[in-house]
């Protein structure tokens, strides 16, 4: 039996082999370009510009009580704020009766600086998915998703404004880097969405948030320091951090191998995401601009050496692109990389491509979808096709933000 339907599989292969168009990323120039050939460049310099005010979630709680004795002030003060901070989830001064009332004001104003303020709050999916667009201290866009599952509540937050990595399927990928978030301001969508879930904002999931991603805008392991320390303040007991568990975050990443090593040997077990979508790398080095640096193999030994040091099983990103990358030689072919590395350390995340506007991609059929999970499962790998959360309030990364300029600019 599993022969004829391995043999019937092979036939379906070769067929759509021969039929099944290549569309490749080079086919559509990026949005706003001058010329057919321009394409978004890779880059890893950092513009220079201000830093964010720096914030008592960017220190430890040995750094924050060291902070405050050199200002001259009881380091016990350091306990007080940062338990109200990460434990009720509140910076406002009037919350804090417990401090001095004449030093309040300017205590928490110079510890707790606003990072972050709302630009626009969407609701989707029922009131389930909830996503703000925030302002930074310099004016700067960065967007967060909260969505309320029925046994967990999942926040996507951004590591960056904009993103270097230059991937030409991804909304943030065609804005080009602005500039790294700090510490703080990550910790800060973090605290908000919390309090939002606590108060009964979404209409579904736990009130308690329990799970992070790192799949909003940015590059998370371009800005390691800064991810690493937000990881540290959530992972964190009260008062020093939220309390999360650390096998409830993911950090997803394009593939830089020497970060992922070192993410390896941090001893904090959280989950490695790493957004394969094809794997060759004849297609994704055009897919995924970083791969001209670590090809397929170099970063699948990389992801299959953080499931070794860790015993976190890894997720691979696969968004699924009509007639591009969704080809059943390629399921194939993804089986057999994960394979021969070993069983069981993998789990595939195929997702429809949501498509950014004016794309001339789209997502892959729900045949074609099917027939490629069913590969990568027959084969042995654990798939599960990923939601597309909020995607009716421009859910895939950076689209809100994209969006809301052009309003703003046509206002002008
Ligand atoms: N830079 C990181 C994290 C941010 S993007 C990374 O690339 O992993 C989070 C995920 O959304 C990645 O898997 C990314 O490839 C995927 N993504 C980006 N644009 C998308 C789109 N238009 N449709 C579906 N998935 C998309």
């Amino acid at each position: 039996m599993a022969d004829v339907a391995a043999s019937a599989r092979a036939k379906d292969a070769a067929r759509r082999t021969g039929t099944q168009r290549q569309v490749r990323p080079t086919d559509q120039p990026p949005e706003g370009a001058t010329h057919p050939g321009a394409r978004p460049q890779l880059s890893f310099s950092v513009p220079r510009r201000g830093k964010a005010p720096s914030h008592l979630a960017d220190l430890s709680l040995a750094e924050r009580k060291s902070a405050l004795k050199e200002a001259g002030l009881p380091a016990f003060r350091a306990d007080q704020i940062s338990r109200h901070y990460f434990g009720h989830l509140t910076a406002a001064a009037s919350d804090m009766t417990d401090l001095p009332a004449a030093s309040r004001e300017a205590l928490v104003g110079e510890l707790l600086p606003q990072l972050v303020s709302p630009v626009r709050v969407l609701t989707a999916d029922k009131g389930a998915t909830l996503k703000h667009l925030w302002s930074l201290h310099d004016g700067v866009r960065v967007e967060s998703v909260l969505m309320g599952y029925r046994d967990r509540t999942t926040l996507c937050v951004s590591s960056q404004a904009g993103c270097g990595m230059a991937c030409p399927f991804c909304a943030t990928g065609q804005m080009g880097l602005t500039r790294n978030l700090s510490t703080a301001e990550i910790v800060e969508q973090v605290r908000i969405a919390a309090a939002a879930s606590r108060d009964g904002d979404l209409t579904t999931g736990p009130a308690r948030l329990s799970n992070i991603v790192f799949m909003g805008m940015g590059e998370p392991l371009a800005n390691y320091k800064a991810v690493l320390g937000a990881v540290r303040r959530l992972t964190a007991p009260v008062p020093e951090g939220f309390g999360m568990s650390a096998r409830s975050i993911t950090v997803s990443t394009v593939g830089l191998v020497p970060a992922i090593r070192k993410l390896a040997g941090e001893g904090i077990p959280v989950r490695l995401a790493v957004s394969l979508h094809a794997p060759d790398d004849d297609l994704r080095n055009d897919l995924i601009p970083i791969n001209s640096r670590w090809k397929v193999p170099e970063l699948l030994d990389a992801a299959y050496d953080y499931f070794e040091a860790t015993g976190r099983r890894v997720s691979i990103e696969y968004a699924l692109i009509k007639d591009m990358n969704d080809h059943q030689w390629r399921a194939q072919l993804l089986a057999d990389e994960l394979l021969s590395r070993g069983r069981g350390w993998a789990h595939v995340n195929p997702i429809p491509l949501n498509p950014t506007p004016g794309s001339i991609w789209t997502a892959s059929e729900p045949d074609v979808m099917e027939t490629f999970v069913e590969t990568l499962r027959s084969a042995g790998i654990a798939t599960t096709i990923r939601d597309t959360r909020g995607s009716d309030i421009d859910g895939a990364c950076g689209q809100l933000a994209t969006e809301v300029l052009q309003q703003e600019r046509e206002r002008l």
